[in-house]
Formats: C-alpha cells, sequence, structure tokens
C-alpha cells in the first residue's frame, strides 16, 4: 500500500491535468494523497477555491435536472470521486479512478494536515451544538489544531450576509461546509468569492459522524464496499435517495458501453 502511494505521488505532477470527464462532469483522477497536495497547493497559491466530493447521486442530479449544479460542478478547482459508484464509472468510462475520496475521509486527512501546518479551519453546518462538538472531538485529536470557529447550518437567508462576513474576518484556511448536497456546494458557490481566502469543501453529514451523532458503518461493510447499506440501515428515511443509484448505473452503461445517451 505504502508502496502504491509513494508510485501516485510519484506520478502526480503539481499543476499537470488529471482531470477525467464522466457524463460531462470533469472529475480529478486523484488518490487521497494526490487530493492533499492540491488542497495545499490551492492553499499556497491564495484566492478562493472550491472542492466538491462529487457521488453518483448529485452527478446525476446535474447530468439529468440541474444544468447550474452541472456548471457549478464545472468550475470546482478539485472534485474528488466519493463513492464506489463514481469509481465504477470510472473503471466503465475507460479511465479508472485510483480510489474513492469521499467527504468525510478528505476531511479527516486535511484536517491532519491543518493541524501539522497551521492551517486555520471553519465548521459550518448541522443541527446547534454539532459543529462545535465536531470541532471539540477534532481539537482532542490534533492537539495543535487551530479552529477559526464553528456554526450550526440552520440560519435563515438574511443571515448569510453577516455569517459570510464573520467567517472572512476570521480568515480560516479551510471552510468544511455541511448543509447536504447539493445545498452546500451551492452556498459555497454564492459566498466564497466574498469569503476570498479560503478553500471550501461540502461534506455532508460529516460533522453528525465526527461528533459521534451518528454512527459510521463498520470496518467490514466500507472494505466490502457497502458502506451505504450500513447508512439505509441506521437511516431508512434514506431509501428514496439509494433508487438513484440504479438510474445512474444504467445512464452510465448506455453512454460507455452502449454508446448512446
Ligand atoms: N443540514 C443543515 N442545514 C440544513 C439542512 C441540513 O445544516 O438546512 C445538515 C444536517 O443537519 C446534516 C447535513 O446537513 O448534518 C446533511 O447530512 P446528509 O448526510 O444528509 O448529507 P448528504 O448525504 O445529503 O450530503
Amino acid at each position: 500500500m505504502q508502496q502504491m502511494t509513494a508510485l501516485l505521488r510519484q506520478k502526480y505532477i503539481p499543476g499537470d491535468n488529471m482531470r477525467v470527464e464522466i457524463l460531462n462532469a470533469p472529475i480529478d483522477c486523484l488518490s487521497m494523497d494526490q487530493c492533499i497536495y492540491r488542497v495545499a497547493e490551492l492553499i499556497k497559491a491564495g484566492g478562493a477555491h472550491r472542492v466538491i466530493t462529487l457521488n453518483p447521486e448529485i452527478l446525476y442530479r446535474a447530468v439529468q435536472f440541474d444544468h447550474s449544479l452541472l456548471e457549478l460542478i464545472n468550475r470546482a478547482d478539485l472534485v474528488t470521486a466519493d463513492g464506489e459508484g463514481i469509481v465504477w464509472a470510472g473503471r466503465v468510462a475507460g479511465t479508472p479512478f485510483p480510489e474513492r475520496v469521499t467527504g468525510i475521509d478528505l476531511m479527516l486527512c486535511l484536517v491532519e494536515r491543518a493541524a501539522a501546518e497551521g492551517w486555520k479551519i471553519y465548521l459550518l453546518g448541522a443541527a446547534p451544538g454539532v459543529a462545535e462538538e465536531a470541532a471539540g472531538k477534532l481539537a482532542n485529536r490534533f492537539p495543535k489544531l487551530q479552529v477559526a470557529g464553528t456554526l450550526h447550518g440552520y440560519f435563515k437567508p438574511d443571515e448569510e450576509v453577516s455569517i459570510v462576513q464573520s467567517i472572512k474576518q476570521k480568515a480560516p484556511q479551510l471552510l468544511f461546509v455541511a448543509l447536504g448536497a447539493p445545498a452546500q456546494e451551492k452556498w459555497i458557490d454564492r459566498h466564497i468569492e466574498d469569503i476570498g481566502q479560503v478553500v471550501a469543501i461540502g461534506v455532508g453529514g460529516s460533522f453528525d459522524v465526527i461528533s459521534g451523532r451518528v454512527g459510521r458503518a463498520p470496518q467490514w461493510m466500507r472494505k466490502l464496499k457497502i458502506e451505504w447499506l450500513g447508512r439505509l440501515i441506521s437511516e431508512p428515511s434514506r431509501w428514496r435517495r439509494i433508487l438513484v443509484l440504479p438510474k445512474f448505473a444504467w445512464l452510465v452503461l448506455k453512454t460507455y458501453r452502449f454508446g448512446q445517451k
């Protein structure tokens, strides 16, 4: 595994175009290590940068119904293959991804790096108290971590300007936004230029998991790549969302195997 990681790192030439297109959406062909490297480059470069962890549900929605979402994905500075469905689509399209890079794993790796580099983080989203709890857990795990601030995700639209100003003032290098997809990607897109110098990443339900309020699927399920099944069992209300997976799979097969859309 270490050898593999070293090989992938070697192959990554900063600035090189490692992007592929799946169903008209750009996705970066990068391992987790390479994604961290890329984010570090974006922070060093300064300015406002968007990161999207793209799962099949969002991609399907963007391609089939929401063109503004597809445009937004095309504007992102880094798009990761979030989930086995996207990794599978990459194989079918003949452009395999080195591995899946999920929102929560990317967040945890970035937070570890942030603690080492002295980057400040800000957590925005989830129910009142959750972002704070998650930040507390992270600070326990990484004692050097600097948390610039936290705020829950149940604010009113007319509060957004002051929230943006407050984040800007606290000047985090990394902004994690947990409002659920695609609301968080749209929120980031609307406000990131006003925040200015930041790398912003939508991370879905990650704060709920990091705070310990929601359990993550057990390791064996993750190994078998059926984490989605674990989530479905613990939150049965998600079943509707799972229905999109066969539709996504059919669209990928139609496009790349049978040559029609
Ligand atoms: N959330 C929020 N504000 C809202 C709606 C949702 O902060 O107006 C939070 C919610 O509390 C949860 C996260 O967004 O922590 C969504 O988690 P989910 O697992 O549904 O993310 P998804 O898989 O949809 O990206």
